[in-house]
């Protein structure tokens, strides 16, 4: 006999992160992560590096002082935020506290993957309800609610999709749950987001006992490589994840690089313009070349090649020049690429490519 692990974890399929490098290609393009276009704020490299001289001692273990630039920077109070290893720590300890055996855990079918990996984990029935045009869908998730559901998922905006439910349905959601239900707002991409009928989630934790809004320093801040994330929550989901998180589990450079990222002048509304600028052209030249384009709210845009047999030739076709982009087979969406919003020139480079690709294809026939 061999030590056996517990059946549900035999039932996951392993995470597979975004490829970053091609065979052959001497200059990658890495378009499938969601990584900041710009690289980490330049205050932040100062701040990591000047923490190297201290990197002997152990972490702030209550990540002090980066949760209270956090309650700064968006005017909340620090007692009621949760660092985390990455906003995926969170999501695991979340399953953990709230799910397990017996219980079912509810996300939009193709909401963000690590819900499915760490409600399973956990022991819970992660059911995927049906969307409506890829977007979550309020009436399908309340009428999939049973005595057994304990957490509901909503990734919003939504990767791998990039589509968002407005603040009113949102609320809708809220109200239909029953109260014990923990309702997680995972606001990854909060900062990308122009509409105005969005809201992160600040209100609706304010508003009771069973809200969860989730951020991140990986996407707009651009600290991925770090593993930086954080929650909102109600006093007693904070007193319930400080005692299961990991002791020190934001490290010294880490902590000083998201305290110095969060004070960049300038930082979030340069690269939320950039992204939406660049987010309408990468879209329109797609779709100008006959690709369907799904909206998006986040950093990256979903191309749908109506097949999956498109899809895939299309990816092998930006490998060919060293454009990675993500393959969504494991989101059920084989015949989708997800594109993230590059700089200018990486948005342009990848629009010729899928244009030359596409001019082929139809002059083939
Ligand atoms: C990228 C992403 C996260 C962030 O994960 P980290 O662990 O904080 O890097 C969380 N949720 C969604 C939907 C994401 O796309």
């Amino acid at each position: 006999m061999t030590p056996q692990p517990r059946e549900e974890v035999m039932c996951i399929a392993a995470y597979v992160g975004g490829e970053s490098t091609v065979a052959g290609a001497n200059r990658v393009l890495k378009l499938s992560s969601n990584e900041g276009a710009f690289g980490p704020p330049p205050t932040a490299q100062a701040a990591y590096a000047q923490a190297a001289a201290e990197i002997h001692r152990y972490p702030d273990g209550g990540s002090n002082e980066l949760r209270r630039a956090i309650g700064i920077r968006f005017g909340l109070d620090p007692a009621r935020i949760v660092c985390g290893t990455g906003s995926d720590e969170l999501i695991q300890h979340l399953c953990h506290i709230y799910g397990g055996r017996g219980t079912d855990i509810l996300m939009s079918r193709h909401g963000f993957i690590m819900y499915e990996i760490a409600g399973t984990y956990a022991g819970s029935r992660v059911q995927k309800v049906p969307e409506r045009d890829l977007t979550a869908d309020v009436d399908a998730m309340l009428a999939a609610v049973s005595p057994a559901t304990r957490v509901v998922f909503l990734a919003n905006p939504n990767n791998p999709t990039g589509s968002m439910l407005p603040q009113d349905e949102v609320t809708r959601l809220r109200r239909g749950l029953p109260s014990e239900v923990l309702l997680v707002l995972d606001a990854a991409y909060a900062e990308y987001v122009e509409r105005l009928d969005y809201d992160p989630g600040v209100a609706l934790v304010d508003a009771g006992e069973n809200t969860v809004m989730l951020r991140t320093f990986s996407k707009i801040y651009g600290l991925g490589g770090l593993r930086v994330g954080w929650a909102y929550a109600p006093a007693g989901v904070v007193d319930a994840l400080n005692r299961v998180r990991g002791v020190f589990n934001i490290n010294r450079g880490a902590q000083a690089a998201a305290v110095a990222a969060l004070a960049e002048p300038g930082w979030v509304e340069r690269c939320r313009t950039h992204n939406t600028l660049w987010r309408e052209r990468l879209g329109q030249a797609l779709r100008d070349c006959g690709i369907k384009v799904w909206p998006s709210e986040g950093n990256f845009v979903l191309a749908d090649f109506t097949t999956a047999a498109a899809a895939t030739a299309a990816d092998a076709h930006l490998r060919t020049r060293g454009i990675i982009v993500r393959g969504m087979a494991a989101y059920d969406l084989p015949h989708c690429l997800r594109i993230t919003v590059g700089t200018a020139e990486e948005c342009t480079l990848v629009a010729e490519a899928l244009a030359a690709l596409m001019a082929g294809t139809n002059t083939r026939g």
